[in-house]
């Protein structure tokens, strides 16, 4: 199972995300976790990252990509992952076709969580980070009991400089020119399921979770 979860930013990737590892027991990658880790480190990766990221830009193929091709190549990824963020471009989704290709694999389906942008901005508006443990909550949908602190350790709550709103209309509009080609890649090669991402979040879950057991069985007949 080889699964990519592709949508705007906001829409519940990373929801959706963590559930399905803990249920599906696979790996999951998600490029935006791994880049601000990075971020936070200092590392090279963090340097060569961070400028496009607090402007609401991608960073350059070239350095993600390496990042995604050293994961999925590990043995923990030999039966199956969850990308999430990745891929983001026509490039990145070539080169991870290429990728897999060597590992005599391909992607078993790409996941569209469907939002509208007016939805994406309600969302990350309200979001607000704890800049220690990364939990993030949401001051309508989910508040932290305290105002500007975190539930889980008690630190201070931030609005990463990416939910700012200019930097979230920038996010949705390099979303629509460099990733929204990819719903047509992926529908091409006829690995693309749409899930309506407004619904509850339990509710999205269920569907993809049905969808992936469709396909588990389509696999098995
Ligand atoms: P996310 O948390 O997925 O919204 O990612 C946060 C930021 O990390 C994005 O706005 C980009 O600057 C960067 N990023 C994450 N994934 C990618 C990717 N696949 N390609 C380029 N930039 C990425």
């Amino acid at each position: 199972m080889n699964l990519i979860l592709l949508g705007p930013p906001g829409s519940g990737k990373g929801t959706q995300g963590e559930r399905l590892q803990e249920d599906f027991r696979l790996p999951y990658y998600a490029t935006g976790d791994i880049l601000r880790a990075a971020v936070a480190e200092g590392s090279e990766l963090g340097r060569a990252a961070q400028e496009y990221m607090d402007r609401g830009d991608l960073v350059p193929d070239e350095v993600i990509i390496g990042v995604i091709a050293e994961r999925v190549e590990r043995p923990e990824a030999a039966d199956g992952f969850i990308l999430d963020g990745f891929p983001r471009t026509v490039g990145q989704a070539e080169a991870l076709a290429a990728e897999m290709e060597g590992l005599g694999r391909a992607i078993t389906v790409a996941v569209l969580i469907d939002v509208d942008d007016e939805e994406v901005v309600r969302r990350l508006g309200g979001r607000r980070t704890c800049a220690k443990s990364g939990h993030v909550f949401h001051v309508d949908f989910d508040p932290p009991k305290h105002e500007g602190v975190c539930d889980v350790c008690g630190s201070r709550l931030i609005v990463r400089d990416d939910d700012r709103p200019e930097v979230i209309r920038h996010r949705l509009e390099t979303y629509r020119e460099k990733t929204m080609p990819l719903v047509d890649y992926y529908e091409e090669l006829g690995v693309l399921k749409r899930v309506d991402g407004e619904l509850e979040p339990e509710e999205v879950g269920n569907r993809i979770r049905a969808l992936l057991a469709t396909l588990r069985m389509e696999e098995e007949l």
